[in-house]
């Protein structure tokens, strides 16, 4: 129970800073605290950034979807940057029933023959005869995003304390709600890194109006427009808790590709190879649990951005509803 009083938010990756806004926007004192130097410096750094649930519901649990639709109407209030242009799924002309299989396991889709994927990305002309559109999924760029939520918090007089490394497995002290992420280990022992790798781009010869996906039969690729001619190329989802840079494999498989979706790709300049371990539950779903004077956000897995604004609205909930108790029974 928070008594009412200032909740502490540990984490300034986007758990922690989409909880602390929803915790102030419900009028809560809320302070955070990160041991990094800047927002974001942890697993939210390297996501993609799609607000995709219909396209994840392709190959996740139903509550991937549900959970997550809300969320774009969340991210369009709070970061101005956010984009709905909504996503395309494409598969090489070898593997159409991909997209056939992919459109029996989801909803909200359009099909697009050639020309109409021609008519959404003209860069892509030609280049494959059907395509899934999405049309009310949306985009964002982290690296702006997390800022973004920053000074939000920062225009309510929500401090973020930088350079803190904080303990929060005691309990006692403030009302602590626990954001760490992959760090949060050391209380969560069904937490597990699943690595994660991506490459970012710079082409000057494609341009992309939203994300697309290639329905490869090895890797299942996307490609998320940054802007100025930059590029996010991901991911891997590999069962590894090892921490070094991208592989190999990995690279050579992400670049194939982006060459099969646009050839141009292989002219482009590599900018960053980038690997983290995304923090995952057993079921790969996220949850909001109780901890002693506190709570923990966890378990974003591949749905940091996606599912974020949900855990933040559950979080804020369970605090309200604590210090509505609090003050009914102060009065009784
Ligand atoms: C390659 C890749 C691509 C991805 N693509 C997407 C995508 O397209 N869409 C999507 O929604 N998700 C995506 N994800 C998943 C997403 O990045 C994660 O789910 C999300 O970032 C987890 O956020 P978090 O806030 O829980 O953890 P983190 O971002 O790791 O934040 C935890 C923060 O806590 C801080 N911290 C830790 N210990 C302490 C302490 N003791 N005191 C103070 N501070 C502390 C850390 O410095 C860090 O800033 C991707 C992940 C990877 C690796």
């Amino acid at each position: 129970m928070s008594n009412g009083a200032k909740v502490i938010v540990v984490g300034a990756g986007v758990a922690g800073l989409t909880t602390a806004l929803e915790l102030s926007e419900r009028g809560v004192s809320v302070e955070v605290i990160e041991r990094g130097s800047t927002v974001g410096a942890g697993c939210s750094r390297m996501a993609g950034g799609m607000l995709a649930p219909w396209c994840e519901r392709a190959a996740t649990d139903e509550a991937v979807m549900r959970l997550g639709a809300p969320s774009i109407e969340w991210w369009l209030r709070h970061y101005p940057g956010t984009v709905r242009n909504g996503s395309l799924v494409v598969a090489p002309p070898r593997d159409t029933s991909e997209l056939t299989r992919f459109a029996e396991r989801t909803e909200n889709y359009e099909w697009r023959d050639a020309d109409g994927i021609a008519a959404l990305e003209p860069d892509l002309a030609g280049r494959f005869r059907r395509a899934l559109f999405f049309p009310r999924e949306a985009h964002l760029e982290p690296r702006r995003a997390l800022p973004g939520l920053a000074e939000a918090l920062a225009r309510r007089g929500v401090a973020i304390r930088f350079g803190v490394d904080k303990a929060v497995d005691r309990d006692g002290g403030d009302f602590t709600i626990d954001c760490r992420g992959l760090a949060a280990r050391d209380v969560l022992t069904d937490l597990r890194g699943v690595r994660g790798e991506m490459v970012m781009v710079r082409s000057r010869e494609v341009s992309l109006s939203r994300p697309v996906r290639l329905l490869h039969p090895r890797i299942p690729l996307y490609i998320v427009p940054r802007g100025e001619g930059v590029f996010m190329v991901g991911a891997t989802a590999i069962e590894s808790e090892a921490t070094g840079g991208v592989s190999v494999r990995s690279a050579v498989e992400l670049l194939n590709a982006a060459y099969a979706l646009h050839p141009a790709f292989g002219e482009a300049e590599i900018l960053e190879l980038g690997a983290d371990l995304r923090p995952a539950f057993p079921d790969n779903l996220p949850a909001v649990r109780r901890r002693p004077n506190g709570l923990l956000v966890n378990g974003l897995y591949r749905h940091g951005f996606l599912l974020a604004p949900a855990m933040a609205r559950q979080a804020a909930d369970l605090v309200e509803s604590d210090n509505a108790d609090l003050r009914q029974r102060r009065s009784a």
